[in-house]
């Protein structure tokens, strides 16, 4: 698979969100001067991502700021307490695959017929 700029657009509580893969050294990855490997702006329901880290990293990322995103469109954004959503985003960017998996092989075993 090739790496790229790229736009993908969708949709969260019908809000439609904007999501680009840009280069690094893009303007949008830098917030308060530091670089950023993801950045969600709520108001412009916009997130962009560093289309040149290593593809893991990247898929962390994007798990991340969707987090960011679908609490931000459902109300329950943190950024009041950012203490409590970084650490949520970082979380469930590290594990959600593992969870997810887990949760299929849980229900495949339990359901028998159940798709893996
Ligand atoms: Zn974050």
């Amino acid at each position: 698979m090739k790496k790229g700029v790229n736009k993908v657009k969708f949709k969260a509580n019908g809000l439609i969100w904007e999501v680009q893969s840009v280069q690094r050294d893009n303007e949008k990855l830098k917030v308060k001067g530091a670089e950023c490997l993801g950045v969600t702006y709520y108001k412009d329901l916009q997130i962009f991502l560093d289309c040149t880290l290593p593809k893991e990293l990247f898929r962390q990322t994007v798990i991340h700021e969707l987090i960011h995103a679908f609490s931000f469109s459902f109300g329950v954004h943190l950024v009041a307490n950012e203490k409590t959503e970084e650490p949520v985003c970082d979380f469930m960017g590290s594990h959600l695959d593992e969870i997810y998996t887990t949760t299929n092989k849980i229900m495949a075993a339990c359901f028998e017929k159940g798709v893996k």
